[in-house]
């Protein structure tokens, strides 16, 4: 899987949203998906990110994107619910969906993590993936197969010092993972999570502002598996938590 290299075109006719399209993994991942066959739907908070992506898209020859300006800290249930609705009156169902974007919020000792930091960070991290995952599973089990998959982080796995809201909100996306994989086992869903590693992006800067990034792999490099795991046909995991840059 972290070699997959994928059939041209294996995503014909496939409908994927992205969350967080606009830069970094996400936008490379909308990038790949495109590449492949697939209409995307670019998710994001900043809407002239949406819109290069959307151009470079259309320039690599692509299928039209439609673009999806939400920031995830203020969207309330009726947002992800009227999302679905045009999700299902344009397209009929949704194929894929990458939950990728997420906030860093402040590093810090735990006894001084703000309530208001918390909650940030919760809700765009955890909250907004727990309401539109419950809008779009019926546009999801319409497809006749569908893979949606999660994105942790080292630090969801073992808790880190300083690391508070983000480190415990990447356990609830697991968590969350694992319920849905549960529940839907057997079923037409297929949910996992990617672990992307150490990657070069605006994140991974603001966390290691000392560091040479030079050494880091990019989104670029990394998206092997975030193919992979949207081949209906190929990928059977359902369940998984899986690094993009194995040790
Ligand atoms: P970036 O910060 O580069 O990109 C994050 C994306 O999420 C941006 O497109 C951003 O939009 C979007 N986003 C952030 N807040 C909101 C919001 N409130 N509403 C809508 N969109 C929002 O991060 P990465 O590409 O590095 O990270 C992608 C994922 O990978 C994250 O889940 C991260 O936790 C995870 N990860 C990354 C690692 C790394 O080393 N890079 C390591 C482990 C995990 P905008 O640009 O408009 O703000």
């Amino acid at each position: 899987m972290h070699n997959f290299t994928p059939q041209k075109l294996y995503l014909d006719k496939k409908t994927i949203l992205i969350t967080g399209a606009g830069d970094g993994i996400g936008k490379q991942a909308a990038l790949h998906y495109a590449k492949f066959g697939a209409t995307v739907i670019l998710l994001g908070k900043t809407v002239v990110k949406l819109e290069s992506v959307y151009d470079e898209i259309i320039t690599n020859g692509g299928n039209e994107p439609a673009i999806v300006p939400l920031d995830l800290k203020g969207a309330t249930a009726k947002h992800y619910r009227d999302m679905a609705d045009t999700i299902n009156d344009q397209f009929g169902c949704l194929d894929g969906l990458l939950h990728n974007a997420s906030v860093l919020g402040h590093l810090g000792p735990f006894a001084q993590i703000s309530e208001q930091d918390w909650q940030n960070v919760f809700q765009v991290n955890v909250t907004s993936q727990f309401l539109m995952t419950q809008a779009l599973l019926p546009s999801l089990k319409k497809a006749p197969h569908s893979s949606v998959i999660f994105t942790t982080s080292s630090v969801g796995v073992q808790g880190r010092a300083y690391w508070g809201p983000y480190s415990i909100s990447k356990f609830a996306t697991q968590g969350m993972m694992q319920v849905l994989a549960d529940e839907y086992d057997n079923s037409s869903i297929r949910f996992n999570c990617i672990n992307p590693g150490a990657t070069k992006t605006t994140m991974r800067a603001k966390a290691f502002p000392a560091e040479n990034a030079d050494h880091l792999k990019t989104p670029e490099q990394i998206m092997p598996l975030y193919l992979y795991l949207m081949d209906n046909e190929k990928s059977t995991e359902n369940g998984q938590t899986i690094d993009a840059q194995p040790k």
